[in-house]
């Protein structure tokens, strides 16, 4: 059946009856007015890695209509939103190619999605082809309202579940810490493990860049974000690490480079925040689950050792335990850091590299962060940047009179110095007094407190201790406890005019 749509246009005058006005029609529009209208709407969905359906978030979808005799019409646009739902503008049901025909509508869903003005994001094949999936072709279809539910085929599922980690990873960096990790394309293809090379990478060479995912880790989230990560680099600092040792790296047991060693340690830690366990998972996870490889970053520490677990900031499983205990508030051993997410990404995903972990460091003492809770951080992660405290000046002797009290006799706080603790974070602790007659204690962690036996003189030698927690160091001052024999030993202040016996 054809609709007819009649329009009939009136000018107003206010001065005279409304007349009307002759419309000419041309063909085009005259077939859109004498037909009727279709809506496509429907719903786009996969199986995940954990065999259950979810909706296909975010990815573009075409409206073809199917011509014999020539190339498809491109009939409109539109996206898949959070839940898979996606819908057409309402357009008319015409075929041009067959007059006073209806429509042959198809769909195409493309896994290529434009995240920001700045970010697309795409999964495509080794040939470079972004992955689209057909419908049906519904032939000569009635007016009214056409509804597509479709899956992505169960070979190619997990070019879907790359393209949305991708996702989960770009909206975990953005909705964090506001920053635009910026595009990313993925290559994917079933039973492909070795490309170039026999691992998953990221290449930003000529031809690049992209991230290759072996299907050999299709079913790890976190070597996909892991691979992004190093794109994420190379979009916001155009820094990556070409390094043939760099290709064969192992999370523990190896000593890299120490760019290879940075590169790979922060790529080895975003995983954890964006699909939010503390293992890397080689293959499903979290932690094991479902079979393959991981390694539990919380469970790393000093207690671990080489060769199995080598220290250092050469290695990148010590480098993302670190940035872990960095950012988590679950606080085990020396890590007494709470940083988030924030402060870290702040220098990472800033347009300034970093070509090892320590050029972080600096960067992170240059900042306004907190370096005392950071450096125990690194240090329960066998990286150890901290400078020992100092005595400077030296603490003074000091002479004190027999039987009086002298609280706050010294403020240890004012002869302590370190480079990254402030004052009231180093810890002090009387290490030895040679004569327990002196009276010496040591309060609110700051002050020298004399209070001298009654009655008794003499000298004693005291050992302070001022701790940064990870290294200390000692200084030696001597009190003596004088007699009261006279004013003299107090400074005398006496007027010359008043000692001349003068008058004015
Ligand atoms: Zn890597």
């Amino acid at each position: 059946m054809v609709k007819v749509f009649f329009a009939l246009l009136f000018v107003g005058d206010p001065t005279s009856a409304p007349s009307a006005i002759a419309i000419t029609i041309s063909p085009l529009e005259s077939a859109y007015f004498q037909s009727g209208q279709i809506t496509v709407r429907g719903s786009f969905r996969y199986v995940d890695r954990n065999a259950t359906d979810q909706p296909a978030r975010f990815v573009r979808v075409l409206l073809y209509d199917a011509d014999v005799n020539s190339v498809d019409d491109l009939l409109g646009e539109t996206t898949t939103d959070q839940n898979g739902i996606f819908q057409f503008a309402s357009l008319p049901n015409q075929d041009n190619d067959e007059p006073g025909s209806t429509l042959d509508i198809y769909l195409i869903w493309v896994a290529e999605f434009n995240d920001s003005a700045a970010a697309q994001r795409r999964v495509a094949d080794l040939g470079g082809n972004v992955y689209r999936w057909r419908s049906e072709i519904r032939h000569n279809v009635a007016n009214g309202e056409h509804i597509f539910n479709n899956q992505v085929p169960n070979n190619q599922r997990p070019a879907m579940w790359i393209f949305q980690d991708l996702r989960r990873s770009w909206e975990y960096v953005r909705n964090n810490v506001n920053i635009d990790s910026g595009s990313i394309t993925a290559r994917w293809a079933d039973n492909v493990d070795c490309w170039l090379i026999c691992a998953s990478y990221f290449y930003g060479g000529v031809g690049g860049p992209y991230i290759f995912i072996s299907t050999q880790h299709q079913n790890s989230a976190d070597v996909v974000v892991h691979e992004a990560a190093h794109h994420y680099l190379y979009n916001r600092a155009n820094w990556w690490v070409l390094d043939v040792n760099c290709f064969n790296h192992q999370i523990f047991g190896q000593v890299n480079s120490e760019s290879c060693a940075w590169s790979e340690g922060w790529a080895d830690f975003l995983p954890l925040l964006v699909n939010d366990d503390v293992c890397f998972d080689w293959g499903r996870g979290p932690c094991g689950a479902g079979g393959g490889a991981f390694e539990n970053l919380e469970d790393r520490s000093r207690n671990d050792m080489p060769p199995a677990f080598p220290w250092g900031d050469r290695v990148e499983g010590r480098i993302a335990g670190a940035l872990y205990d960095f950012f988590d508030n679950n606080n085990e051993g020396f890590d007494s850091a709470i940083f988030g997410f924030g402060p870290i990404a702040a220098i990472v995903l800033d347009a300034q590299p970093e070509d090892s972990f320590f050029t972080f460091w600096r960067r992170w003492q240059a900042s306004s962060n907190n370096r005392h809770n950071a450096l125990r951080a690194l240090y329960q992660n066998t990286i150890d940047y901290n400078t020992s405290p100092r005595f400077d000046p030296l603490l003074p002797n000091l002479v004190a009179l027999r039987g009086v009290a002298w609280p706050r006799a010294l403020d240890l706080w004012s002869y302590a110095v370190d480079d990254d603790s402030a004052d009231s974070e180093l810890r002090f602790q009387l290490v030895s007094v040679s004569d327990n007659r002196c009276g010496v204690t040591l309060t609110e962690n700051r002050w020298i407190d004399l209070t001298p036996q009654a009655n008794w003189l003499g000298v004693c030698d005291v050992t302070v201790r001022a701790s940064d927690t990870i290294a200390s160091v000692d200084d030696t001052f001597r009190v003596t406890v004088a007699p009261i024999v006279a004013l003299n030993y107090l400074p005398a202040v006496i007027k010359p005019d008043v000692a001349a016996g003068g008058s004015h």
